[in-house]
């Protein structure tokens, strides 16, 4: 079975999200499958750390025709922890300073998804499946059916697309169909791409894929729905025949409190006195009172109002009453940046507001931590919370979308959880809980650490996963040969 996994990003060659971690892990677990020969595709971006740039291979290059212009396409391609990647290489569309929120992303990525198909034939590899992501590469069933129909060779290809976030959509001027495209207008309709006056990617990748996936089966549920469908939900629920959800994993090699090279200590579930002495060394790290025990509070996330940290925000005041500790690590909006560094000012003994994009201090936060905070307000999956729980940092979440399916609300009749959530998207709610852990936390510390025992004995790998993939690619090629 063949696969390409087309996708905008994936660690560990560039990441912006959690998008980048599940095009590194899922096709690394897929690939171990004798079944399944599955290849990924990128954009040759210039941020490729050097160690893995010189051992790209440049295997072609030839030119194509985007729209009314010809342009360059280089392959490189590196076999990586048993994985082909194919790197498209143009140094106009992917030597930026930023992967995306380019002026011209509608361009680059039209050109990235064109790209793409014109390189099958040229490496001479036909996947029987193309696996697209999100809004960049969603071009590319509606391209294999418009402007490349008449392909023999691309006839049979299935197509399925997973959406890691309905909220990004890819939505431009109706003129990119002739003009960078090169198609005519046969798929600006109603139930192709077209969206109002324009032309929506992801709309054109629901309506022709043969298969929707996205990434928890809460979220699947949600976005049938106008309060998270982001205008979609419409076109989803004429689609919802093909529309599935399929929980992420996060990868157990990277993120294991026993062997992660960003920790100068490790642990396990059977002996935790580690984790204590990271969370020291954490605090000393950042000139923070170095006390076991106050509760700290942990955050790594974009800062983005989809994170939820509106509410962080309202209840700064209040949480830090309490005898806590929290550490914010993020970067996103102005606006978030400015106000976690005024409550840092305001709290210097015990907030820090690191607004940086750093790896290193990410996983020392999600093993130093008590409490991982993570309202977000939708959460089509999130692996943050998995990751925190894996280090036996309790996850405290909004219950939405993936948060809902993977952390399970400490009971206090029955012992039983590996977390604590709230329902209800409002200060209050988010207050009230955070106190109620801390009563746990500083009242009933048997209660806490079974949870944290529980929470990481919790399976997050990718095994369940791939077979859920494997399932859709298998029903795909039984409905092509029929
Ligand atoms: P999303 O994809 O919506 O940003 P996820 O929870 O699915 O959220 O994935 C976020 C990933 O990005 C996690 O691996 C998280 O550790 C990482 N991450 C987010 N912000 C930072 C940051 N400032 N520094 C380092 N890693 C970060």
């Amino acid at each position: 079975m063949k696969v390409l996994y087309a996708s905008a990003e994936a660690a560990p060659f560039f990441k912006t999200g959690g998008l980048g971690d599940v095009a590194y892990a899922l096709p690394k677990e897929l690939a171990k499958d004798p079944e399944i020969d599955i290849r990924v595709v990128l954009p040759f971006y210039s941020q490729m750390a050097n160690e893995y740039a010189q051992q790209l291979k440049e295997i072609a290059h030839f030119r194509f025709q985007l729209g009314q212009r010809n342009v360059y396409c280089g392959i490189k391609q590196l076999n990586y922890q048993g994985v082909t990647y194919y790197f498209i290489d143009n140094l106009a569309y992917f030597d930026r300073a930023t992967l995306y929120g380019e002026w011209d992303d509608g361009e680059r990525f039209a050109y990235f998804s064109t790209a793409i198909i014109e390189m099958l034939e040229v490496i001479n590899w036909i996947p029987e499946i193309i696996h697209c992501n999100d809004w960049q590469t969603a071009m590319i069933p509606a391209l294999l059916i418009d402007r490349y129909h008449w392909k023999e060779s691309l006839k049979n290809i299935r197509k399925v697309l997973t959406i890691h976030n309905i909220r990004f959509q890819g939505v431009y001027d109706a003129s990119m169909l002739p003009n960078v495209f090169g198609t005519g207008f046969n798929t600006f309709t109603e139930d192709g791409l077209k969206e109002k006056n324009h032309i929506n990617y992801l709309k054109g990748g629901i309506n022709f894929s043969d298969r929707v996936t996205t990434v928890s089966p809460t979220y699947a549920e949600e976005i049938l729905t106008p309060e998270f469908g982001e205008g979609l939900d419409a076109v989803l629920r004429l689609n919802k025949w093909k529309l599935n959800g399929i929980i992420n994993g996060i990868d157990l090699d990277i993120n294991n409190p026993k062997t992660d090279n960003y920790l100068p200590y490790h642990y396990d579930q059977k002996d935790l006195s580690n984790k204590v002495k990271l969370k020291s060394h954490l605090q000393k790290q950042l000139f923070l009172e170095q006390d076991s025990q106050i509760p700290l509070i942990g955050i790594v996330s974009r800062l983005t109002d989809q994170k939820g940290l509106q509410l962080v925000e309202q209840i700064m005041d209040d949480l830090l009453q309490q005898n806590v500790q929290l550490v914010i690590l993020g970067t996103g909006d102005q606006r978030f940046e400015d106000s976690f560094r005024y409550f840092e000012q305001k709290y210097p003994d015990q907030l820090r507001a690191c607004i940086q994009f750093n790896l290193e201090l990410a996983q020392q936060i999600y093993a130093a931590s008590d409490i991982f905070l993570m309202p977000s307000a939708f959460e089509p999956c999130g692996l943050s919370q998995m990751i925190a729980m894996r280090y036996g940092t309790l996850p405290l979440v909004h219950e939405t979308g993936g948060l809902k399916d993977t952390v399970e609300a400490y009971n206090k009749y029955t012992g039983q959880g590996t977390g604590f959530s709230f329902n209800g998207f409002n200060r209050d709610n988010l207050l009230f809980t955070i106190k109620m852990a801390l009563d746990v936390y500083f009242n009933q510390k048997k209660a806490w650490q079974k949870l944290v025992k529980q929470a990481m004995s919790k399976d997050f790998s990718w095994s369940e996963p791939a077979q859920a993939y494997k399932a859709i690619y298998i029903d795909l090629l039984k409905e092509s040969v029929n």
